[in-house]
């Protein structure tokens, strides 16, 4: 079968998998909209059961000699990837840009540079897990970092490239091979990032894709039974499936799921800045799992505080991605468009009142005003599920108890903010709110040395720093008996 490209914003790109090295071809496709202006971007290869299969017997096959390298032999080619990933920074920013509908400007100068980092951080950290050894009183325990295997990263559409370099680096990093399922709603910068490792060298088998539906490439892939590992972001429900399927095979699984973050503001907070944060929550369109989509204002402020985040919320231009005076794009289809302004119909039914937005933008197909509902009962759907779209809540609070109870109201424990000046009420607020990460007068900042993940239902296990190579790698202790080898001279 010919394989298969399309030209999204002048950028050649194949539309088929990349399994053991090269291009294969689906007779299944699936076709990819842009949600910038409704365009045909792509009928892209719909894999299942043999595509699967082929790249998780490809990989299997590349693991042994990408394991045996060691951390240092696995740097060059993961440093080489990394400069292939800037090298095409305006196309893949441009790419994810029409796929996904995020802004440009964002994706040139903070996503793939962050792609390229991911590549790089963990391969330079890989080196740090040598040589690690316990002294206990009758034996040495040497304790090693083992390459786990075939790893499985199924990534979702909201920042393809940004989420899926961020399980590839560390678990290339750490010594596995890949099969990568990249989301359906946004699969093109993935293809693009196959061509990249193979350019920078990697070799054939260590980094498959295998594109196509959740339900049937995903599926397939997480029931293949002979994985490794499997890494997964997306949402709970999704999760909850894998889950399972990870369950039967005994595969161990990370999973960074959705969340409905808390935004605290106190009385006692530089609210020019709070209120600036605030708006930023609209980024992405509120297609952001780690937004604080819940404002929780203490009720003194409240007055002054709102005329603060309304002046700020009106710079929040809606419009074009590719418009550099662009602030919130579109939301990702049809479907999800529906789905978020179902939430909003809902949340007027139950009584939320919209202090503005509440409906489409006078823009395109699938813009949606940046909105935020006051009068708003903790216990409401619009309070407690993921929207996923340009969607605030607003309440109000009177003590730190009652603050910390709201937060913590829901099912979610995936981020949060707070804004203080008062450090020892910030952090006695901060300690008690259940989150994988807290954000104290700040938002979205992100070292690649800390732990990332969710409580609760945002998710199961951290990434990041040490914690990625806990997860990719099998940590075993080689305990030695003191004294015990005959051939020693000293
Ligand atoms: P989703 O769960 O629908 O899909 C995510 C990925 O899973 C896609 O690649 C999809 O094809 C695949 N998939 C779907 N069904 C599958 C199945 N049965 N078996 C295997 N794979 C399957 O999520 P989405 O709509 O793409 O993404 C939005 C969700 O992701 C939101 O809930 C958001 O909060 C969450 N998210 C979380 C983080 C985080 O780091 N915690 C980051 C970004 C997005």
């Amino acid at each position: 079968m010919a394989n298969s490209t399309a030209t999204v914003a002048g950028v050649e790109i194949s539309t088929d998998h990349w399994i053991d090295g090269r291009r294969v071809s689906s007779s299944e496709r699936f076709e990819n909209l842009s949600p910038v202006d409704g365009s045909h971007l792509a009928n892209v290869a719909s894999g299942g059961k043999p595509e699967v299969d082929q790249a998780v017997d490809a990989a299997r096959r590349a693991f042994p000699a990408w394991a045996a390298l060691g951390p240092e032999g696995r740097l060059p080619y993961l440093k080489r990837f990394a400069d292939g990933i800037r090298a095409r920074a305006k196309d893949l920013a441009a790419v994810e840009t029409m796929d996904n509908g995020s802004l440009m400007a964002g994706n040139l100068h903070r996503v793939v540079p962050r792609a390229a980092q991911n590549i790089e951080f963990f391969a330079d950290w890989a080196l740090t897990l040598q040589g690690h050894v316990i002294d206990s009183p009758e034996v040495t325990n040497h304790i090693h970092y083992d390459p786990s295997g075939v790893a499985a990263l199924i990534t979702p559409w909201n920042a393809p490239l940004m989420l899926t370099t961020w399980k590839v680096g560390p678990a290339l990093a750490a010594g596995n091979t890949l099969v990568v399922k990249p989301p359906e709603w946004a699969p093109m910068t993935c293809s693009l990032m196959a061509d990249i490792a193979h350019e920078a060298g990697i070799p054939a088998g260590v980094l498959n894709v295998v594109q196509g539906i959740g339900e049937l490439a995903g599926d397939a892939l997480v029931n293949h039974g002979d994985l490794n590992r499997i890494s997964f972001t997306g949402s709970t429900g999704t999760a909850q499936i894998i889950g399972q399927a990870a369950a039967r095979s005994i595969t161990p699984m990370s999973s960074e799921l959705g969340g409905k973050s808390p935004f605290i503001v106190c009385a006692d907070a530089d609210l020019d800045a709070a209120a600036q944060t605030v708006a930023g929550q609209y980024m992405n369109a509120g297609q952001v799992c780690l937004a604080g989509t819940r404002v929780l204002v203490e009720k003194s402020i409240e007055a002054v505080f709102l005329a603060k985040v309304r002046d700020a919320a009106s710079h929040m231009v809606v419009g074009d991605p590719r418009d550099s005076s662009t602030r919130v794009g579109p939301l990702i289809t049809r479907e999800h468009f529906d789905r978020v302004a179902g939430f909003v119909e809902r949340a007027k039914a139950d009584g939320a009142e919209a202090l503005w937005g509440g409906s489409p933008a006078n823009f395109g197909d699938l813009y949606f005003q940046p909105t935020l509902f006051t009068h708003v009962d903790p216990a409401w759907e619009i309070a407690q599920q993921e929207v996923f779209g340009p969607v605030l809540t607003w309440q109000t609070f009177e003590s730190d108890d009652e603050v910390i109870a709201v937060a913590n109201g829901t099912k979610y424990g995936l981020a949060g903010v707070l804004f203080s000046q008062n450090e020892a009420r910030a952090m006695r607020i901060a300690s008690q709110v259940v989150a994988g990460t807290l954000w104290v007068n700040c938002f979205f900042v992100r070292d690649l040395a800390v732990p990332f993940g969710g409580s609760r239902n945002s998710g199961i296990g951290r990434e990041g720093g040490s914690w990625s190579f806990d997860f990719y790698s099998d940590i075993k202790n080689i305990s030695v008996r003191k004294g015990s080898f005959s051939d020693k001279v000293a």
